[in-house]
């Protein structure tokens, strides 16, 4: 088997960019992958176009190896956008690779070690009783584990750190004795914090108010998280944007986050998202990955979760509570893994299980999008 083809989509469905990936072989067989790279998909097709360019031709059935060849062979190694087109790239050839073999891709990682992935929801509204209200319409319909949003200005140009986080922590404290010990309650400061600011926020909160602590400070420093770890017990969830092996490397060795949030169309694929789940479990880190993106992504993170010994919950973003995001994306995937209750059914279904409308998705085309630019009262640039 040979490939053929590899195309690049990056178009606009529903509510978002998608960056799907599509291989096809000279057997007739394709498959899709999708990137994680969330408004920056253009650059990554340009990566994936150039890939196409040495991949073409190739046995798509050796993905270990072409996974080496795209990361190292231009000398400048990795990077996120590079990852990006390789982790869309190396999940359709596992597609590929199920189909051919006429298996879930879940077999090719070692087969499913439980039937059922549990998830985890978000609410939507702002600190406060909309808030508790979301999280108690999540636990009727089944959720165990939420994730709470931090205070935000109304105006989503400005963000104010200090303005945010006694908001935002007094309301935790409500949402705990509100909702009871039973449910895991978690919150996404989504980098905006420095590390004085973040301890601040986990200093105004009884212990055990929050299970995980999600992103609360950006990555690049994992001094700065050991830093931070001196001033709070809360376990972190954190690694959405680690895209190779090697960023995850301080943080597993170092036991510097409990929770790997780990997102398989930035990280590499299913290639590295596998030895990053090894390395994990030696340290007994448990898998919450990251899934924000479509059903191809979705279905990945299915197949990827029920492989692995150490997981704890998958992200799901189609929940009660974020019918905003609801767009009903069935004509573009006729065919995708659905949420039953507050679980995903692992597929049994040759690849990914996914089917994709080829000439819905062309239809479409790229719209620019930019994250908002916050500034904070003084007029500086702060996270988004
Ligand atoms: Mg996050």
């Amino acid at each position: 088997m040979k490939i053929t083809r590899i195309i690049a989509y990056p178009v606009w469905i529903g509510i978002r960019n998608q960056l799907l990936v599509k291989v096809e072989t000279d057997s007739g067989i394709h498959g899709w992958g999708e990137s994680g790279l969330s408004g920056r998909e253009q650059a990554v097709a340009g990566a994936v176009a150039h890939y196409a360019k040495f991949l073409t031709g190739r046995d798509p059935m050796l993905a270990g190896a072409l996974w080496q060849e795209m990361y190292r062979s231009q000398y400048f190694e990795g990077g996120r956008v590079l990852t990006a087109a390789i982790s869309a790239i190396d999940i359709a050839l596992y597609d590929i690779k199920g189909k051919a073999l006429g298996v879930p891709v879940h077999q090719l990682l070692g087969g499913k070690q439980r039937d059922r992935i549990p998830t985890f929801a978000t609410t939507h509204a702002a600190p406060g009783p909309e808030m508790i209200e979301q999280a108690k319409l999540l636990m009727a319909h089944g959720w165990t584990c939420m994730r709470l949003s931090p205070h935000d200005h109304e105006n989503k140009t400005t963000y104010e750190p200090r303005e945010s986080i006694p908001v935002t922590a007094k309301w935790c404290v409500k949402a705990r004795e509100e909702l009871g010990d039973a449910v895991v309650l978690g919150i996404d400061y989504h980098h905006r914090l420095s590390v004085a600011e973040a301890a601040s926020f986990c200093q105004k909160m009884p212990r055990g108010t929050l299970d995980f602590l999600e992103e609360p400070i950006r990555d690049e420093t994992p001094a700065a998280y050991a830093a931070l770890r001196r001033m709070t017990d809360i376990p972190f969830a954190i690694g959405e944007e680690f895209a190779s092996k090697w960023q995850f490397l301080p943080y597993i060795e170092q036991d510097l986050h409990q929770f790997n949030r780990i997102d398989i169309c930035n990280v590499g694929g299913f290639t590295e998202a596998m030895k990053v789940a090894g390395w994990s479990e030696a340290h007994y880190v448990d898998l919450m990955p990251h899934n924000p993106l479509g059903p191809i992504c979705t279905a990945a993170t299915v197949h990827f979760s029920a492989a692995v010994a150490n997981f704890s919950w998958l992200e799901v973003r189609t929940t009660p509570t974020e019918a905003h995001l609801g767009f009903d994306n069935s004509a573009y995937f006729p065919t995708q893994i659905r949420l039953d209750g507050a679980e995903y059914p692992v597929p049994d279904s040759p690849g990914l299980g996914v089917e994709v409308d080829e000439d819905r998705v062309k239809a479409e085309s790229f719209k620019f999008w930019e994250a908002p630019h916050l500034r904070r009262h003084d007029g500086s640039y702060t996270n988004w």
